[in-house]
Parts: C-alpha cells; sequence; structure tokens
C-alpha cells in the first residue's frame, strides 16, 4: 500500500470537510500525533480506524486503501485494485529460493489409498483412492474442507491408522504394511509432528521438549546441547528454553514444536492444521519458520490445511474433496500473491464443479 498517497489522500478528504488535525483526531479518539504521522506518510491508520474513518471522510474503505477517489465507471476494476494491494501487503515480501525438485528422489508415495471406516453398519468412505509423490526438500500442502480427510490421510501417512487398501511407502519402505511392533521405532527415525494443539509435555521445559527427541535416539549430551541451542538460535526461542510450554506464546510454543520436529532430522515432517490456533501474525512467523526449515535444513514438509493464506507458502498443493483429488497446483516461480490469487480459482472451480479433476 502506497502510505504518503493515502497520507495525502487523508489529509484532502479531512480539509474538505473543513476540520484541523485535532478535530478528527477528537472524533476518532487518538491523538493528533497519529494523524499527522499519517497524513505525512510516516504509518497507516490501525486496522480498527479504518471504518469509522471511512465513515468520518464519506469515502469507501477501498479509495481508503488506493488513496483515491473511484469513479463509478471503473468500480470493479479499482476494487480488484485494491484487493490485490491489500493482499500484497499481508503475504509480505517474496524472497524464496526455489526448489529445483527435477532430480529428487521421493520421500511419500501414495498409491491407491482407500480408507473405509466402518460405523454402525455402514460404510463411509474417507479416502477414495489417492495416488501422489512428494519430493524431497519440497513444501506440500494438502487443502479441504472440514470433512474432506485431510486429518484421516495424515494419519495414515503418521503410520497412526491403517489405509483399508492401496500402499504407502516412506523412503521407499511399504509402511502401510509394517507390523505393529515395529510402528513406533519407524516414526521416532523417520518422521516429525507438528499438530494443532502444540504437542509438547507441560512437565517439561522447553529445551527439555526439544532434547527429548534427541535423548531417545541416544545422542551424546554435548552434542544434544550444541544442537539445541543451534537450532533454537534460528528459530529465534533462545529466551524460553528454560521456560515451561505454559509460560509462553502460541507462536513461541509452536516454534518450538518446529524445533522438535526437525531436531532429529526426519524424513518427513507432517503438520496438521499447524496456524489453526495462531493469530495472524504468529500464523506468519510459523509459516516463514516452515520455509526456512525447508531451505535451511532441507526438510521436506507435507502441511494439512484449509487456509489459503498458510497454503500460499507451499511449493506444491493437493486439492481435496469427498475424499478424493480433484486438482493439484505447482508454485513453480510464481509470487505468492499470484499463487494465492490461483488457489483461489482452484477453489471456485472445485466448488462449482464436483466432477472437476486436473
Ligand atoms: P478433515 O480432517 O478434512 O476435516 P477427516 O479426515 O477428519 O476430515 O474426516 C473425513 C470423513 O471421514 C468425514 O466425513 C468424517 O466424518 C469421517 N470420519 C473420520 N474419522 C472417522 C471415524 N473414526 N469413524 C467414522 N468416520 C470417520
Ligand atoms: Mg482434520
Amino acid at each position: 500500500m502506497d502510505q504518503a498517497k493515502i497520507g495525502k489522500f487523508i489529509a484532502f478528504q479531512r480539509k474538505e470537510h473543513g476540520w484541523t488535525q485535532s478535530q478528527l483526531a477528537e472524533k476518532l479518539g487518538i491523538t493528533d500525533k497519529a494523524v499527522s504521522k499519517w497524513e505525512t506518510g510516516r504509518s497507516l491508520p490501525d486496522l480498527s480506524l479504518f471504518t469509522p474513518l471511512c465513515d468520518l471522510l464519506d469515502i469507501t474503505l477501498n479509495e481508503l486503501l488506493l488513496g483515491e477517489l473511484i469513479p463509478d465507471d471503473c468500480l470493479k476494476e479499482k476494487s480488484n485494485e485494491a484487493l490485490f494491494e491489500v493482499i500484497s501487503s499481508f503475504l509480505g515480501n517474496d524472497k524464496r529460493y526455489i526448489p529445483n525438485l527435477e532430480n529428487k528422489d521421493i520421500v511419500l508415495q501414495l498409491e491407491n489409498v482407500e480408507k473405509i471406516y466402518d460405523t454402525a453398519g455402514s460404510a463411509k468412505v474417507a479416502i477414495n483412492g489417492i495416488s501422489f509423490q512428494v519430493a524431497r526438500g519440497s513444501f506440500v500442502g494438502i487443502m479441504g474442507a472440514s470433512g474432506s480427510g485431510k486429518s484421516t490421510l495424515l494419519n495414515m501417512i503418521a503410520t497412526i491408522d491403517r489405509p483399508s487398501s492401496g500402499t504407502i511407502q516412506v523412503d521407499g519402505q511399504i509402511i502401510s504394511d509394517f507390523p505393529d511392533k515395529d510402528l513406533a521405532d519407524f516414526r521416532r527415525q523417520h518422521l516429525g509432528f507438528i499438530f494443532q494443539e502444540y504437542n509438547l509435555l507441560d512437565t517439561l521445559t522447553i529445551y527439555e521438549n526439544i532434547a527429548l527427541a534427541l535423548t531417545i535416539k541416544e545422542v551424546p549430551k554435548r552434542k544434544i546441547k550444541d544442537t539445541v541451542h543451534k537450532l533454537a538460535s534460528d528459530l529465534n526461542i533462545t529466551e524460553v528454553l528454560n521456560k515451561f510450554p505454559y509460560e509462553v506464546s502460541g507462536g513461541q510454543r509452536q516454534r518450538c514444536a518446529c524445533a522438535r520436529a526437525i531436531v532429529t532430522n526426519p524424513s518427513l515432517i507432517l503438520a496438521d492444521e499447524p496456524t489453526g490456533a495462531l493469530d495472524s501474525y504468529s500464523a506468519k512467523q510459523l509459516l516463514e519458520t516452515l520455509v526456512m526449515l525447508r531451505q535451511d535444513y532441507s526438510a521436506t514438509i507435507l502441511m494439512v490445511t484449509h487456509d489459503i493464506f498458510s497454503a500460499s507458502y507451499c511449493d506444491k498443493i493437493f486439492f481435496l474433496k469427498d475424499g478424493s483429488i480433484k486438482a493439484c497446483l505447482d508454485r513453480g516461480e510464481k509470487s505468492k500473491q499470484i499463487f494465492f490469487a490461483d488457489i483461489l480459482d482452484v477453489m471456485a472451480k472445485i466448488t462449482e464443479d464436483v466432477g472437476h479433476v486436473s
């Protein structure tokens, strides 16, 4: 958003009403200094003031965001422009390393996976013959509305549940056939988890929570300390290492969950709605952390989400509906903004056309 332009526009509209900066400030219940800062382009009005400010100045929200009056004949075009401005500023700058996945090996492979729940004599098909692959070093999203089968799918990949038919391979091993007794070991060695409910142990400090995974792997104590401290510094949680999970913010807890998921260097990190319980600022930080893990720690991440904002951070998205994959989108070299718009498009198509497959 063009702060200077918006500032000049506010100043102009204020004068049209014959008010001084103090008078406008008083009507909004804020300081003169805040109004002066907007008008000189040094800051933008707080989100909570957008509506009262527009009401006072007799302008629309789109006009405020664009910093100009919108004539009726280009209302639609200008509204889209305003929306795009908002999305762009919300999604932030786009510094991204684009993974070259062409010669990468496959970490996860699903073939014709089906899950049928047998409840009270009637069969419910939760996953209906799904096949896809995830390349090492990619950040893949699975999007779908509530009830589309996301958790069922993730639980099968997590070896918490088994498919009714079909196969799931992780690192070339068919995990869907593993005997129960080997599953816990497999999970520990190959998988990392980040869930919506922070799955940290309340009786351990953040440091102990992260170190625990390495202790189980019998890593020497000295090495554990170095590894945890390096990771904590990269994830910006050094200052909370000695606190307990209930003493830190939701965003910090989720970054600790990320640290714990990556610390054993797993083949695949599974994340189920990891931003679900976070405010938008913490959600953004968490998503940037995930992108960092895949860039700097070569992590492979599979994230389930129903949220477009979260999905726009992924390299690739599978769209799930009624237990089937209806579409797939690759981000390629697209900016996050364009990708966001593409996701909206696909979602609209899937909603209107049940049979759509691409
Ligand atoms: P999502 O995570 O996308 O919200 P789920 O995987 O939880 O979807 O559920 C997919 C479908 O399977 C839903 O219709 C749900 O009611 C059904 N389902 C999920 N778990 C069970 C279960 N244990 N028994 C019977 N039906 C289930
Ligand atoms: Mg779910």
